[in-house]
């Protein structure tokens, strides 16, 4: 088959790391009868610089044209102004805007040969698996905001329809795995949160084969770090999932390790790593290149239905993983050509 995705390198690392994961994707293609047309496109401060815009209509028309889209990463000291009129965020903002994509999924793996590098050096740690689903664009961040003379409010505001879709696909991402269902709210005190929880419980409904557990955000913030092997998918609204997904990101040991995909209806779909551009490490050729492989590994998965091939690639890097090399982050001196090769010598071996 022949795919277009497009891929938005952005600033600092991103650039570097998303080349690393277009080479995993040809050697994809080649193992498995696939031509993957790659279309390159401005965003964030490397679209300021070029066109004034952080996220240019070409861009834009491309992203939506795409089966499927690559991101790297955006920002940097470069553009970080305060009194600047175009700020490399915004780009991200509005391309998630724009594909409305509402669930952001997090996968998070502690792997055993890394368990150490963690904060929690011990036995909790072992079989951490957690799918994260975390409700992209409503809540707080999208709510009306208000500044008074001596005061200021944030409204969050979730309509039904909107809580729906991401539970709904929560639900049918914890069917393909362990069929277990975390929601976490704040019932007790929230609005927003008890028809949050209510949703969650008549959908519950409908998916009978799922167990569904309900937690209040600040139990489930100590729950991450005390019994995190207990999770298997979680699925919470916007501010709540903000917060958890960075505090479950230290279990792993490395931000650089982690991918991201953020899912819309139809073909709408954006993938990154979770990090940020690293400025401080950009164009050293150090950065850890697995985090934006792993998301296009998500990509094959999610938007291409080509799961043998998603998991050639995770299978790949879990060995890269146990056997090295290991770039800087996880306590190992490898450049990210070196940890792309060895994944690419993976996949070549079937390992
Ligand atoms: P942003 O504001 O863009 O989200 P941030 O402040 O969250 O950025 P990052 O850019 O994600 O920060 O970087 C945080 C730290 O993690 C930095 O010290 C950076 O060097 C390191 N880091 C991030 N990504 C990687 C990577 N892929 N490989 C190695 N180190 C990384
Ligand atoms: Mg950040």
């Amino acid at each position: 088959m022949n795919y277009r995705i497009v891929t938005l390198p952005g600033d600092g690392v991103g650039p570097e790391v998303s080349a690393a994961a277009v080479e995993v994707l040809h050697e994809i293609g080649r193992q498995f009868g696939h031509q993957f047309q790659i279309d390159e496109q401005l965003i964030g401060g490397a679209a300021i610089d070029a066109t004034g815009q952080a996220l240019p209509e070409a861009s834009l028309e491309a992203a939506r044209q795409a089966d499927a889209v690559l991101l790297g990463a955006v920002g940097g000291p470069k553009w970080s102004d305060p009194q600047a009129k175009v700020r490399p965020e915004q780009g991200l903002l509005a391309l998630r805007a724009a594909l409305q994509v509402y669930a952001n999924l997090r996968p998070l793996q502690v792997h055993p040969a890394l368990a150490e590098l963690s904060p929690l050096k011990n036995e909790r740690l072992q079989g951490v698996d957690i799918l994260f689903v975390r409700e992209l664009t409503g809540g707080t961040y999208f709510g009306a905001k208000q500044r008074g003379k001596d005061f200021a409010t944030d409204e969050c505001r979730y309509t039904e329809a909107e809580i729906e879709r991401v539970v709904r696909r929560a639900f049918e991402l914890a069917r393909g795995r362990r069929r277990h269902l975390t929601s976490v709210d704040k019932a007790n005190v929230l609005e927003t949160s008890r028809l949050w929880r209510s949703t969650v419980q008549r959908l519950a409904g409908e998916y009978p084969d799922v167990v569904v557990e309900h937690q209040l955000v600040d139990s489930m913030a100590m729950l991450l770090l005390t019994q995190p092997s207990r999770y298997d998918v979680v699925v919470t609204e916007n501010l709540f999932g903000d917060i958890l997904t960075d505090e479950a990101a230290a279990l792993a040991g490395s931000l650089g390790l982690l991918p991201s995909a953020s899912l819309g209806e139809g073909r709408n779909a954006l993938y990154e790593p979770i990090h940020g551009s690293a400025p401080d490490i950009a164009g050293q050729g150090i950065a850890n290149p697995v985090g934006t492989i792993l998301s296009a590994a998500l990509l094959l998965r999610h938007s291409l239905q080509l799961d043998a091939e998603a998991s050639a690639v995770e299978k790949a890097v879990d060995h890269v993983l146990s056997k090295g090399p290991h770039s800087r982050d996880i306590g190992g001196e490898a450049g990210t050509d070196e940890v792309l090769t060895a994944v690419l010598k993976a996949l070549r071996n079937n390992r």
